[in-house]
């Protein structure tokens, strides 16, 4: 089979390396999901050309990773990454080798060691596209051993279970169940990684099944306890969502989560606006003030973690735009007033009473027990600051 593969840029990447006299093929996660019809994410390229060879036959180069042996050349502007055939990908410094199949002896799962030469003939010494027609998770060679150089890869079965809807293969998930314990020695970062991917899956529920059949709820408690019952909160809209039911779920705190897990400032933020959010609901129905103050990310989230349990409650995204429609205003900016303006009216120095009662009147529009029109606004603050005094 003839298919087109990988941008121009790419192809004359291989086409050169080859004109240098190395071989060059594009592996890995790209030519899987070719095959399997989904437009990949990033390319990839191997060779035989070692880095210092790669920046020799390319004018423009990127030492992104030549610690793990990869080279980025800018072909006309486009960044193509290509690593150096290698046969250790976690030791800290990379082991080279000169042959194709030794590089994809030790890539992960049979399904990733597929490659692809430049003219769209498929390389599968190990029965890849086999297994990606009969949807299984198979690692290349002995699945302990293969578990045992890089735990990490016990996740990524997980992940690619859940991304691709795959079934694990017998002695994989074997080897994994084996090999389990040794997750807690990998950087959260890299589990991070791979957990945001397996909650926007097609099917995380999966995972997590496989998951438990491993044991990692009693194994890691406290990165996986909720693997337990996280099923039922599925399908998630993003991986802010995942992260969002493990909080309602267990009784971590969203610092305590975010720690953990070392999420981002953006994500940790988030974490922390739902758990308030979640903490209003479970106590009672939003109020205009809620709708006005979460964002809508934050109410359909929220909305959706709840309803697992309520399931007379729905609130789906046009309904809290709707909501979010009627409100008076929809932010601060959109008072018809200042700080400034009080000042002059109240005939008072401006100070911390200013922003006190920017607050007051803002939650005054916004529960329409005034219109948001300066005049009006005007009565009611000196009516209200004169009865203060
Ligand atoms: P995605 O579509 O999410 O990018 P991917 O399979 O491309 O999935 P990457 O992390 O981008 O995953 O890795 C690219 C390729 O490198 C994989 O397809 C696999 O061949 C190999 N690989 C990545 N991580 C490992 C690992 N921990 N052990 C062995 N091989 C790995
Ligand atoms: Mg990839």
């Amino acid at each position: 089979m003839t298919i087109s593969f990988g941008s121009a840029a790419s192809r004359q990447v291989i086409s050169e390396l080859q004109a240098a006299g190395y071989e060059a093929v594009f592996v890995g996660g790209a030519v899987r999901d070719a095959e399997l019809g989904k437009k990949p994410l990033d390319i990839d390229i191997t060779t035989s050309a070692t880095p210092s060879q790669v920046k020799e036959v390319f004018r423009h180069t990127i030492d992104v990773g030549i610690e793990h042996g990869t080279i980025l050349v800018l072909m006309h502007g486009e960044p193509i990454e290509v690593t150096t055939y290698r046969s250790e990908t976690t030791t800290s410094d990379p082991v080279y080798v000169t042959s194709l199949r030794e590089d994809l002896q030790h890539r992960d799962f049979t399904i990733n060691a597929l490659a692809m030469t430049v003219d769209g003939e498929l390389i599968d010494f190990f029965d890849g596209l086999e297994d990606m027609k009969r949807k299984i998770i198979r690692a290349v060679g002995k699945p302990e051993e293969r578990f045992q150089e890089d735990p990490l890869r016990i996740f990524r079965a997980l992940r690619f279970s859940s991304v691709l809807d795959f079934d694990i293969e017998k002695e994989t998930l074997h080897g994994m169940k084996a090999l389990a314990p040794s997750l807690h020695r990998i950087a959260i970062e890299r589990i991070k990684t791979e957990m945001d991917k397996l909650f926007q899956g097609q099917n995380p529920s999966r995972a997590f099944h496989y998951g438990r059949e491993i044991g990692l709820p009693k194994l890691l408690p406290e990165l996986f306890v909720a693997f337990e019952s996280l099923d039922r909160y599925t399908p998630f809209l993003d991986a802010r969502h995942g992260f969002a039911a493990v909080l309602a779920i267990t009784d971590m705190n969203a610092t305590d989560l975010a720690r953990l897990f070392k999420l981002s400032n953006k994500e940790r933020r988030f974490l922390k606006q739902f758990e308030d959010a979640y903490a209003i609901r479970t106590q009672r129905s939003f109020d205009l003030w809620d709708f006005y103050s979460f964002s809508t990310d934050i109410l359909e989230v929220v909305g959706k973690v709840f309803n697992v349990n309520h399931d007379d409650f729905i609130v789906s995204k046009q309904q809290i735009e709707q909501y979010k429609k009627q409100l008076p205003i929809l932010q601060r900016t959109d008072l018809s007033f200042t700080g400034k303006d009080l000042v002059k009216w109240s005939g008072k120095s401006g100070g911390k009473w200013t922003s006190d009662w920017i607050m007051k009147i803002e939650r005054a529009v916004v529960y329409g027990q005034i219109e948001n029109d300066a005049q009006a606004i005007k009565e009611w603050f000196i009516n209200e600051i004169s009865r203060e005094e």
